[in-house]
């Protein structure tokens, strides 16, 4: 039985050794090498009672706001029907960006309490 697979949930392996630390430490205490967050995987942040995630809503409209993506990841179906009908006036994409810039400054609990 190879004792590294003893590790337990608020540990973690360190990325230079392999010796099983704290998940939170910074630095290996056994070799002291600074622990790299693993890549891609940045907070998205919490998510709201029926799963949906303002970061994500925010690439949706800002990419795919022409076609409003993010409405219908929203669950504003209708409004998600309008922009994809009015796709090609460009008008959609820009008001994209504009919600998209406005759930950027909004907060957690904003975007919870308005699309929750
Ligand atoms: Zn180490």
């Amino acid at each position: 039985m190879n004792e590294t697979s003893q590790k337990g949930p608020n540990e973690k392996y360190c990325s230079e050794c392999g010796a099983i630390i704290r998940s939170k430490a910074e630095i290996c205490p056994k070799c002291g090498v600074r622990q790299l967050p693993p890549p891609f995987s940045f907070n998205l942040g919490p998510m709201t009672p029926n799963g949906r995630n303002r970061i994500v809503a925010i690439i949706f409209a800002i990419l795919l706001g022409s076609f409003g993506i993010h409405k219908f990841y929203l669950g504003l179906t209708g409004w998600g029907v309008v922009y994809l009908l009015f796709c090609w006036s460009g008008v959609p994409a820009i008001v994209g960006i504009i919600e998209g810039v406005l759930m950027l400054v909004m907060t957690d609990e904003e975007f919870t309490n308005r699309f929750g």
